[in-house]
């Protein structure tokens, strides 16, 4: 089922779409208020923007420094092509250790390695402890959203789902106690976790650190308790030096939720002080560094994952992020997923209304909806549009540099046009006409208009009147 088909679904549910739209609604306002606040909020974001730019042209030498200073702090490092690499090193570490039960916090790069599937395979049970996490992984779901993973569902779904699951009341719906049902139940299991993964959100080159953040606390407890503490990071992730955190830091969490700071921002450079612990670091390309050879879209690496773009997208709102079937929804990931894989994604970068909206709230100025535009342009060139639509733009196209055949057509399409009666001409378009009316179509081209214009005398034109003194400078 392609993006239109799972939209349709979503929409089917009247209530689940107005509210959908209006919690991230009320969350990309909360958006504006926080940056509202901050008086060089544009500055820094043309600061972030640059530190990314330039990071993506150094990224071997950023990596090289990064793992020369992690190594000499007791970090190892591991290097991945792709998704597989990245699951069988996670999996082998774990293996050589005996490790039966992971605990792990969010991480979009290992949702999009398929990572937990993988290891359940090898029969090793994997605990998401992000809260929205678990819940769609209770439910065998992926994340419909990037930051609020759960954010499709209401309360009393997930208090019938803590009930059958955690065997809590049926009636629950109060999010504190259902936050304490989880808490409960993922306290024994951090307990009997013998390794913690996690993501990087930025790893940093002049350090051979990286900073993890979270509203939880669960990375910081995942990797506290355990003996092993694997950080997974897209090749994207780095930036060059510690004092170039604080743009990210001040821009993630106002974009992202609306708060001044996320309320855990942990720092991690090398193994636990005064401990066994092991600490390995997993670098992974994964189709990225063939992004990187592309300029129009390139600048999409500079991504920092707060969710802003999906939160703004009117489609994204009212189609919910399962309709995009991808691991990244919204417009961020309809750039990103097709530049992973054309063929399957094609469909995505036409499910956009242009509005620009999503580049206006990029804290770190990515041109979305311009690389939205390309992409469509591309997949024409590549083939990956349908039959149907190719043979429509072709006609088009044969149309518009035969300027007398469009004329005539023009012509004969508005004669037929006004002689059908309105309702019979809205059910030729049914597509179209669902949810708005055809406008009156008029006698006349717009060229035609244009010429018995120019025909009609000219009349003189008003002079502008000098404003007194007193109204100017108001
Ligand atoms: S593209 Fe920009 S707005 Fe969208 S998630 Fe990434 S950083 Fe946030």
């Amino acid at each position: 089922m392609g993006h239109r088909e799972r939209a349709r679904e979503f929409v089917a549910d009247v209530d689940r779409t107005r509210w959908h739209d209006q919690a991230l609604w009320f969350v990309r306002s909360k958006r504006d208020q926080a940056a509202d606040l901050v008086p060089d909020w544009e500055a820094l974001r043309d600061q972030a923007s640059a530190i990314k730019r330039s990071a993506l042209t150094e990224l071997p030498e950023l990596w090289r420094e990064f793992e020369e200073h992690a190594t000499a702090a007791g970090t190892v490092v591991h290097w991945a092509r792709d998704a597989h690499e990245h699951n069988e090193i996670v999996a082998g570490l774990l293996r050589d250790r005996s490790v039966r039960h992971v605990v792990k916090s969010k991480s979009m790069l290992t949702e999009e390695c398929g990572l937990n599937s993988y290891l359940e395979a090898e029969g090793i049970e994997v605990i998401d402890t992000d809260l929205g996490e678990r819940i769609v992984q209770l439910r065998g779901e992926p994340p419909s959203h990037i930051v609020m993973p759960a954010i499709h569902l209401q309360r009393a779904e997930i208090g019938e789902l803590f009930a059958k699951e955690m065997g809590s009341a049926p009636d629950l719906d109060d999010p504190t106690e259902l936050t304490d049902v989880a808490r409960r139940d993922l306290r024994d299991r951090f307990l009997k976790a013998e390794a913690g993964l996690t993501g990087i959100n930025f790893a940093i080159a002049e350090t051979g650190g990286f900073v993890v953040v979270t509203n939880e606390g669960n990375a910081d407890l995942g990797t506290a308790l355990p003996g092993l503490h694997i950080a997974s990071v897209g090749l994207e992730k780095i930036i060059p030096q510690q004092k170039d955190l604080a743009p990210f830091l001040r821009l993630l969490a106002r974009s992202a939720t609306g708060q001044a700071i996320t309320t855990y921002t942990s720092h991690f450079r090398g193994p636990r002080p005064r401990s066994t612990q092991e600490l390995h670091v997993v670098i992974v390309d994964n189709g990225r560094s063939q992004l990187l050879g592309r300029p129009a879209f390139r600048e999409a690496l500079g991504c920092i994952r707060c969710g802003a773009c999906l939160n703004t997208c009117p489609v994204y709102r009212r189609s919910g992020g399962h309709s995009y079937s991808a691991t990244i929804p919204g417009p961020i990931g309809s750039v990103l997923e097709t530049s992973r894989d054309p063929a399957t994604h094609a469909e995505l970068p036409h499910a956009c209304s242009l509005c620009g909206s999503c580049t206006d709230v990029c804290p770190v100025r990515i041109p979305l909806h311009h690389q939205l535009l390309a992409w469509r342009g591309e997949l024409a060139l590549s083939g990956h549009h349908p039959a149907w639509r190719r043979f429509s733009l072709n006609l088009v196209a044969w149309l518009f540099v035969r300027p007398t055949m469009y004329r005539l057509l023009g012509r004969f399409a508005r004669g037929i046009g006004r002689r059908l009666p309105p309702t019979l001409r809205e059910d030729l378009l049914p597509a179209w006409t669902r949810q708005r009316h055809l406008p009156t179509i008029p006698k006349s081209s717009f060229r035609e208009l244009y010429r018995e214009r120019q025909r009609q005398p000219k009349r003189p034109r008003p002079q502008a009147q000098p404003r007194p003194r007193h109204e100017r400078n108001g």
